[in-house]
């Protein structure tokens, strides 16, 4: 029968994904408990070895708890902070001390679901219906196999960093996290070195006098200098996307549109590219209309400056420019 073989394919291919999510899903925990592990234990290397040797210790302690306070707080919001469900109602703020408060007016209420107005080119964003779940789904929503729910503003499924999505809501938290990550094992592989050669016992002139053994001591070390280059790579591209505007999966589709419009001789334009300053500030919710900028040296707790069902365009475009109607990128296309 012409045309069953590739059918047979396809249909083994779809449940060895399946299993693939399943397991992905089911080992999520235990990644997590590893992780929190493996930052505990740093953190007591840290301050058993490294921090009674820094100099300046009345100027320097401080930050140092800061940076692990950060890294903590960061790592628990946006691994329990649900990443916002498109079937859940918007989320309202606390006014617990954990809330950052606003500059000016306190928790401005939305106006068309947002939280800003100066300048802003604020449109209503437009609805499908899901075809996995049967949900409604404003733009830049996407339908997480792994979950199994459409998530506002998908950025990616992270299985082994953080067990759920990233989107809307714990995006900020997130790339905060990532970014703590960056500086606590740089400073932790920058003012660690000479201790790692005694821990090596390279350095004939010290003994190892600490409570941590030099065997752990020496492999949180490596595990440091590899998390700073790996998870700075991360970070890095990861911010970037924010200050083009995009999320992992717009990336991949704007390259599409691109193709597309390129095809017919246009050029794409992403209508929520705001510039990249813009762009980065309504990502951290920073700014006259967001909160002030020392909100991103304390882990507080902030909401986005949409509740996902309008965004925020370039001016003058209402939607993407140089791709149709019909011609965007759906969930539906990998089924
Ligand atoms: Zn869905
Ligand atoms: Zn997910």
């Amino acid at each position: 029968m012409p045309g069953a073989c590739p059918h047979f394919v396809f249909a083994c291919f779809k449940r060895v994904e399946r299993w693939a999510d399943r397991l992905t899903g089911a080992a999520g925990p235990f990644f997590v408990a590893i992780a929190t592990l493996l930052f505990i234990i740093g953190t007591l290397c840290f301050l058993d070895v490294i921090l009674p040797s820094i100099a300046w210790p009345w100027l320097s302690t401080l930050p140092c708890l800061l940076i692990i306070l950060n890294l903590f707080a960061h790592y628990y919001f946006a691994c329990m902070v649900s990443p916002g469900f498109a079937s859940d109602p918007p989320p309202r703020t606390g006014n617990g001390f954990i809330w950052a408060k606003k500059r000016q007016t306190p928790h401005r209420p939305l106006t068309n679901g947002v939280r800003w107005s100066a300048n802003l080119n604020i449109t209503p964003a437009s609805t499908s219906r899901c075809a996995k779940c049967g949900g409604s789904k404003p733009e830049r929503t996407h339908h997480c196999r792994v979950c199994n729910r459409c998530v506002l503003k998908y950025d990616h499924h992270c299985p082994v960093g953080i067990n759920q999505c990233v989107g809307l809501h714990n995006e900020r938290h997130f790339a905060l996290f990532m970014a703590y990550v960056v500086i606590a094992t740089f400073c932790f592989t920058a003012l660690g070195w000479p201790h790692l050669f005694v821990a090596l016992g390279f350095n004939f002139n010290d003994e190892w006098e600490h409570r941590m053994s030099p065997v752990v001591f020496s492999i949180i070390y490596f595990l440091c200098l590899v998390m700073c280059l790996a998870v700075g790579t991360m970070f890095t591209w990861h911010l970037w996307g924010v200050a083009v505007g995009e999320t992992a999966v717009e990336s991949q589709d704007h390259e599409h549109y691109q193709q597309v419009a390129q095809s017919r001789g246009e050029i794409f334009q992403n209508s929520y590219d705001l510039g990249k300053f813009k762009n980065l500030q309504l990502f951290f919710n920073l700014g006259p209309d967001g909160y002030p900028i020392y909100t991103l040296l304390f882990p507080f707790r902030i909401l986005p400056y949409t509740d996902g069902r309008s965004w925020a365009r370039k001016p003058g475009l209402e939607r993407h420019h140089g791709i149709y109607v019909g011609e965007e990128l759906t969930d539906e296309e990998d089924n």
